[in-house]
């Protein structure tokens, strides 16, 4: 293989290859702006450094070739002791990861060279600077000798001679520093600072090669999932000096405005110094335009060259370049990385100026970045008192009263006050806290915990996993930081960041979600000046532009008439997912108990006959909140001792009933119900399809309260549209069984009203024997949702509920995970079981409808995979409707 690259051979489609640096480099050269001459090395070459422990042979042939044609051009030797050549050699993956890798200047300088570089620019302190700049990072980044060492000889030499900075140093201290530095590189490793020119390069390329492997690089690129094997690409480029003097300069630049999109001139410049001096913030930095006095004509040049390349990128872009005595040098670029805002309002302004199309506008802005803007956010002025930081869960800014659990939550929020719920961990048993909470704190967990999980899909703040915290439930107390609180103090989340801070902090709401829950009037009234109303407009274009082009509808989960307005009001186009089970909580809880408690028959249906009119009210509220929407009802789906007491909590207190006289008999039967109904695998046990065939007249009171809320609503000369779905549905069988009984209902319902109750019936695709069988279930079916928390459950064998603390760690450190499959759809696995699922039904019914509810459908990437599946549509929480929107347009784009 070709393993060097001169810049004039590549192009910024090389990224692979090249690295973005080289690739970048390589582009503007094709395009004739002023690079210094030079070559990259390509990741292949990296990779072979990896697998081999050395570099490749052919590797050094190349450059020799690569170095002497450089040399030819500029008659100028590397590292000769007459005006020398000196390069840089520079790390640049394919992926930015800054601070991760290393790169070294001045490659070049030796003993002799140094005189060469005085003599030539006629600056001795310049040279002997250089060259001390060389051994230091030489000798900590490639020779991996410790960086306090020459720190310290350093500030020893300034104090020694009373300088305060670094510029006050003589060429004479300069020269001795060198002599010091060398002693150093002597004794640390036993050998003498390497004096041959191509020595030094060697060992740079080597030493570039191997910082993609550190701890550091390894432990970015698993947070930013970005594989290992990819490796960097080296970049050796003619050194060009910013420090020669005020005729010379060196700078940072944005093609435009970040925050406002507008074309015009950001950045800043600082003269007589080298690049890095402007990233560690040595000295203060002019404003770019300063430079159009400095030095007009090479500010031209830079305007120029700006403009070329954001015509070229048709985006937003950064440089760094250096002036040397005059003549400007561009030493990189690439497409700039923005603020959430940012984007939207330069790809809006893009379009403005004819540079990009709505379509593109749409593919460069992330449903990520509009989730951002949606969150209130803490006042950055404000003073707080920070208590602790644990995991951000569930981004936002939330503040209000500590409770401990849901009475107290429902009390405090009820009297009008603001409330975080703060718990060891949450269960199923906390949503009703978690769903009047502002904020949600707790001590264990992690990012796939129930709280996080939970509070995620209802957009609420949340912070997780805080282990300095201390919940005493008993003593009422919360202990952190040295300090005792109790409930009712109050105390602020930042789930963006997760931290935590006591007291009040203030909150400003965000106009964006004003916009998304209310339009854009009601968005601009919320705005306090013109940036966020601009802000606001290039949002309400870009998520126009998405709703008209995509081609998956979205819909939303929602369990309640509340939720379903929330989310028609985001631009829900129907429900994909009414948990009726939710229905059950509460104060009804007491009616699934004489359900259970029934013996016989007769007593069972009599008990049910009581939950038919709360059911009913239920629908009639809910289909009327999605009036002419479709609106998809879920049959009960989980297992029905879920509904009753805890097992030992009862036990225990049957048994002291018993020792104190005798239990109350109405406790015992229930205890004798919930041993029988015990499971140990409840999430693989009797629920679903099998609870409503094992429960005759459970799943029919269901249906017969949805066909009569479609009556009474329709009597009401509204239009309502339920779709009746069968949950965890293996077999045709049973579906089969389930829909012949609701088509009874549903004739028998109509018939009484004079009305045709044809109503679809479908069902949930969530195990793999449903995916693996959806041809002959498609008989049955008018429609598939494909449940994607259970089919990862069944597929992976993973219990969702108890992975997170057992082994999902271990398996994202060892790379058997790269994020958790309940997060994002695992494509390979089971996104193959829904490909064939969706072939599958559609090879019995060409247009059967499908869609996908659960966690997945609200996350962007899975939203692209729903799309190339040919879903028609995805449903997630309401809070992320508008994101899915987004999705949706960029996947059809
Ligand atoms: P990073 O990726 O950390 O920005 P770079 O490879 O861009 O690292 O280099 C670090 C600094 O050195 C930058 O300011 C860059 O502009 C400067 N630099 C790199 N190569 C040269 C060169 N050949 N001549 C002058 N300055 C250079
Ligand atoms: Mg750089
Ligand atoms: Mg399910």
């Amino acid at each position: 293989p070709k393993y060097v690259y001169r810049f004039a051979e590549g192009d910024m489609g090389q990224k692979d290859l090249l690295g973005g640096k080289g690739a970048n480099l390589a582009e503007m050269a094709k395009i004739g702006l002023p690079v210094p001459p030079g070559f990259t090395i390509t990741t292949e070459a990296c990779r072979a450094y990896m697998r081999d422990g050395e570099v490749p042979p052919e590797l050094r042939v190349e450059v020799t070739m690569a170095l002497r044609e450089i040399e030819d051009t500029l008659g100028r030797r590397l590292g000769d002791f007459h005006d020398p050549l000196l390069v840089s050699v520079r790390s640049g993956a394919k992926f930015s990861m800054p601070g991760m890798m290393e790169t070294v200047l001045n490659v070049g300088l030796n003993d002799a060279s140094v005189k060469g570089l005085a003599e030539f620019s006629g600056d001795d302190r310049f040279a002997w600077d250089s060259y001390r700049r060389l051994i230091q990072m030489f000798g900590k980044t490639v020779l991996d000798i410790d960086g306090d060492l020459f720190a310290r000889a350093l500030d020893d030499k300034k104090s020694a001679v009373g300088a305060s900075t670094d510029v006050d140093l003589s060429a004479d201290d300069l020269q001795d520093l060198v002599t010091t530095f060398k002693g150093i590189v002597q004794d640390a490793t036993g050998r003498e600072f390497p004096q041959h020119p191509r020595e030094q390069l060697e060992m740079a390329i080597a030493a570039v090669f191997g910082s993609w492997n550190t701890e550091r690089a390894r432990l970015y690129r698993r947070r930013e999932r970005i594989s290992n094997d990819l490796g960097t690409a080296v970049n050796v480029m003619t050194m060009v000096f910013g420090n020669l003097g005020e005729t010379s300069g060196t700078g940072v630049a944005f093609t435009r405005d970040p925050s406002t999109g507008h074309s015009g001139l950001y950045g800043d410049y600082l003269s007589n110094a080298q690049g890095e001096d402007v990233v560690a913030g040595i000295r203060n930095t002019l404003p770019l335009a300063d430079l159009e006095q400095l030095d007009p004509t090479s500010y031209g040049e830079l305007l120029q060259a700006m403009r070329r390349l954001e015509t070229h990128y048709r985006d937003l872009c950064d440089i760094e370049f250096t002036i040397e005595r005059g003549k400007l040098w561009m030493l990189q670029t690439r497409v700039g990385k923005r603020t959430a805002a940012a984007a939207f309002r330069v790809a809006t302004q893009l379009v403005d100026e004819n540079l990009i199309t709505m379509d593109e506008a749409i593919s460069r802005i992330t449903g990520a970045q509009l989730s951002q803007l949606l969150f209130p956010q803490f006042d950055g002025d404000a003073a707080k008192e920070l208590l602790t930081t644990a995991m951000a869960a569930s981004p936002g800014a939330a503040v209000g009263e500590i409770v401990l659990d849901n009475a107290q939550a429902l009390e405090r929020t009820q009297a009008g006050a603001s409330v975080i719920l703060v718990r060891r961990e949450t269960n199923p048993d906390d949503l009703q806290g978690m769903i009047v909470a502002s904020g949600v704190l707790t001590a264990r967990g992690g990012k796939t915990s129930h709280a996080a999980v939970v509070a995620r899909g209802m957009g609420t703040t949340a912070v997780v996993g805080a282990e300095e915290i201390d919940v005493d439930v008993e003593a009422k107390e919360v202990r952190v930081a040295g300090r005792v609180l109790h409930p009712g103090d109050v105390i602020a989340l930042d789930g963006t960041t997760g931290e935590v801070f006591l007291g009040d902090v203030p909150v400003v709401d965000s106009p964006v979600m004003r916009y998304v829950s209310d339009g854009l009037e009601a968005g601009l009234a919320a705005c306090e000046d013109d940036a966020m109303r601009e802000l606001l407009q290039a949002v309400d274009r870009v998520m126009r532009h998405a709703d008209a082009v995509r081609r998956m509808r979205v819909r939303a989960n929602a369990d309640n008439a509340d939720d379903a307005r929330r989310a028609r009001a985001r631009g829900a186009e129907g429900i994909g997912l009414c948990r009726t089970e939710h229905q059950f909580l509460g104060d009804r809880r007491v009616h699934i108990e004489h359900v259970v408690l029934a013996e016989g028959d007769e007593e069972r249906l009599a008990a049910l006959e009581t939950l038919l009119p709360l059911q009913r009210e239920d629908f009639v509220e809910l289909l009327e909140a999605m009036d002419g929407l479709p609106t998809t009802i879920r049959l009960i789906d989980p297992p029905l001792h879920e509904f009753l007491p805890d097992l030992t909590e009862l036990a225990v207190k049957v048994a002291l009933a018993n020792a104190d006289g005798g239990a109350d008999a109405r406790d015992v039967r229930l205890l004798a119900a919930v041993q029988r109904m015990h499971e140990q695998n409840p999430m693989l046990g009797l629920r679903g399809v099998r609870l409503g065939l094992k429960i005759p007249g459970l799943f029919a009171l269901q249906i017969r309260a949805i066909a009569e809320a479609t009556v009474r609503l329709r009597e009401a000369g509204k239009d309502p549209r339920p779709e009746i779905m069968v949950p965890l549905v293996g077999s045709v069988r049973e579906l089969q069984i389930i829909r012949e009984e609701a088509l009874g209902i549903l004739a028998e319902v109509g018939a009484a009203a004079g009305t045709e109750l044809d109503l679809p019936i479908g069902c949930m695709i969530e195990l793999p024997r449903a995916a693996l069988t959806a041809r002959r279930i498609a008989e049955e079916a008018d429609f598939f949702s494909f449940g994607t928390n259970d089919l990862t459950q069944t597929t992976w064998g993973f219990s969702r509920d108890d992975v997170e603390g057992a082994f999902f760690a271990d398996y994202l450190e060892n790379g058997v995970l790269t994020i958790s499959p309940f997060e994002t759809l695992d494509a390979d696995g089971v996104g193959a079981l829904v490909s064939s699922a969706v072939t599958g039904g559609r090879s019995t019914k060409p247009d059967l409808h499908m869609g996908v509810c659960g966690e997945h459908g609200g996350d962007p990437e899975s939203i692209h995979f729903f799309h190339d599946a040919g879903l028609d549509y995805v449903s997630c929480s309401p809070f992320r409707v508008p994101i899915a929107r987004l999705e949706a347009g960029r996947a059809a784009a």
